[in-house]
């Protein structure tokens, strides 16, 4: 394939440990690149032998993110597309898995007739062609890679952007490397020593970084910059401290504090730019105000071992959140809790419940549904909470024991059922309606008041949808179809009447929100929260640790 010459990689690797912001990293280079100008594209490479992530457990390995074309992908991509305000697509996620679906196909098709297939030069080829065909057209491609440096899966990656640099050249490529600096309380010092241990095993993949971004919980002095600078051969300028910030969206500003935007271009033989960044200085000053007003929100959860796994749903809410000058306190109601304890669903400003597989804590799903139908508080359903909100209406409505065929495949009113081209499908991967699917919005309705325009693109990610033989019933009984398909088909939001705003999606609006421009949905959602009154209080505590720490 021919080679851009132009497009300069930077590849981030990860050391020491995981979960250091190896995505925030990448994202934020992105970010102060783009604001110098430049196009900017990115692409993950997991190492798991997963092909995509749509099978993986959200509860162990965090939401699962949809692009517009439809792949189901590490969450890392939402903080991309976050950051970047760019849709990217399934060519910026690369897992092993389908590294080696690949090449296993292309040995089968007798590709390789005659030759011993091999990791290098077989896979180590099929990852640099990849990498190479989603950098085309761009300035700068970012390639992260999953996992920590040392790990046995990632082996073959580091291999291949190792390769890449001699491909197409020194001038164009460029190692970040995250590490971490551990603080010992008891002599108050940072060590570095895992740090170097860390580029050490970089080196023994024979790759030397150019940047080395050096996460810490304390400030790091200067001479624990010229210590690693000198122990890890790297220059002064190319090492950036990252101490734990308030917000992740400050990332970006820190980087181009540390004039890592300037050292990069320089480094990459291009002209120095002023990087534009007045926007995420503003975005930054109204999330570190104080005085916002509180709201409080309860997300009806029921993955509630890992923060991560709503992590899309928790930077919509919060994006709206900056935008009304609203502190929306996000509280887990445990949705498996809320049939024995229906109380728990008291005291909140406005409801969400989030998307969600299987049939374990629905039918607390569903309550909640009826809770905001018949005390008028703010609800917000995102796929299988429009779901669960039909099913709480059909009951409201007499239907005894509706219920989505998911849950109860013998109810006698399937509200939500398979959609008939799902009912033969038995692979489980990548088999669902996935990503971006037209929308028309019906007139009069808070959604045609939050879009604002008649048709919109959302991303999609489902097996079931609305059952249309209870159209005529449930519309005589409340239920408004504020969106469906263009041949009205499909049903694709719904309302519910003389509510103040109980809006419930069949797609996931949260993937298409930003920072600075939050979905129209959850914008409506929250401004309709801070509209109503209601008791505040609640036996939640809020979600500890604030899902935007490093
Ligand atoms: N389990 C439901 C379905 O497959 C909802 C999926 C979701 O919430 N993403 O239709």
């Amino acid at each position: 394939m021919a080679i851009k010459s132009q497009t300069k990689y930077i590849f981030v690797t990860g050391g020491v440990l995981s979960g250091l912001g190896k995505g925030i990293t990448a994202a934020s280079i992105g970010t102060i690149l783009k604001a110098r100008g430049f196009s900017v594209n990115i692409q993950k490479c997991d190492p798991y032998l997963n092909t995509d992530a749509g099978t993986m457990n959200p509860a162990e390995h965090g939401e699962v993110f949809v692009t517009k074309d439809g792949a189901e992908t590490d969450l890392d991509l939402g903080h991309y597309e976050r950051f970047l305000d760019e849709e990217v697509g399934r060519l910026s996620s690369l897992m092993n898995g389908r590294i080696y679906a690949n090449v296993l196909a292309d040995e089968r098709a007798g590709k390789y007739l005659g030759k011993t297939v091999q990791i290098i030069p077989h896979i180590t080829g099929e990852i640099v062609k990849r990498i190479i065909e989603a950098s085309q057209g761009f300035d700068f491609h970012i390639v992260e890679i999953g996992g920590t440096v040392g790990d046995i899966e990632s082996l073959a990656f580091l291999e291949a952007i190792r390769q890449l640099r001699n491909r197409v050249g020194r001038e164009n490529t460029l190692y970040v490397h995250v590490v971490y600096l551990p603080y010992l309380e008891a002599s108050h010092e940072i060590k570095t020593k895992p740090a170097q241990n860390a580029v050490r095993d970089l080196r023994e993949a024979g790759i030397r970084p150019d940047v080395i971004v050096a996460r810490a919980e304390h400030p790091v002095s200067h001479n624990i910059l010229q210590k690693l600078s000198s122990f890890c051969d790297v220059d002064l300028a190319g090492i950036v401290p990252m101490q734990t910030v308030k917000t992740v969206y400050e990332v970006p500003l820190l980087l181009e504090e540390a004039g890592i935007g300037n050292y990069i271009t320089k480094r990459l033989g291009l002209k120095t730019r002023r990087a534009k960044l007045a926007d995420w200085n503003r975005l930054v000053n109204l999330i570190k105000h104080p005085d916002h007003r509180s709201l409080k929100i309860g997300v009806v959860a029921k993955y509630m071992e890992n923060e991560d796994t709503y992590l899309s749903v928790f930077e919509a809410i919060k994006s709206a959140g900056w935008a009304n000058r609203i502190r929306p306190e996000i509280c887990w109601i445990n949705a498996e809790k809320i049939e024995a304890d229906p109380g728990l669903l008291k005291g909140y400003d406005g409801l969400v419940v989030p998307g969600g597989f299987g049939s374990r804590g629905v039918e607390g799903k569903i309550l909640a549904g009826r809770y905001a139908m018949d005390h008028n508080i703010p609800y917000l359903g995102l796929c299988l909470g429009m779901q669960t909100a039909v099913i709480a209406l059909a009951r409201k409505a007499g239907l005894e024991g509706a219920n989505s065929t998911e849950v109860d495949p013998h109810t006698p009113h399937p509200v939500i059922d398979i959609m008939a081209d799902q009912k033969d499908v038995t692979e489980k991967g990548g088999t669902m309606r996935l990503g971006n699917y037209p929308c028309v919005i019906t007139k009069n309705t808070h959604s045609s008041k939050a879009y604002n325009v008649k048709q919109i693109q959302e991303r999609h990610r489902h097996r079931y949808e609305f059952n249309n033989s209870y159209r005529d019933q449930l519309t005589a009984a409340g239920l408004i179809i504020a969106g469906q398909s263009p041949d009205k088909h499909l049903v694709e939001i719904v309302e519910i009447a003389d509510h103040p705003y109980f809006v419930a999606s069949q797609f996931h609006p949260e993937f298409k929100s930003r920072p600075s421009r939050p979905h129209p949905l959850f914008d409506g959602f929250l401004k309709a929260a801070a509209g109503e009154a209601h008791s505040k209080e609640t036996t939640h505590e809020p979600v500890k640790r604030s899902i935007v720490e490093l």
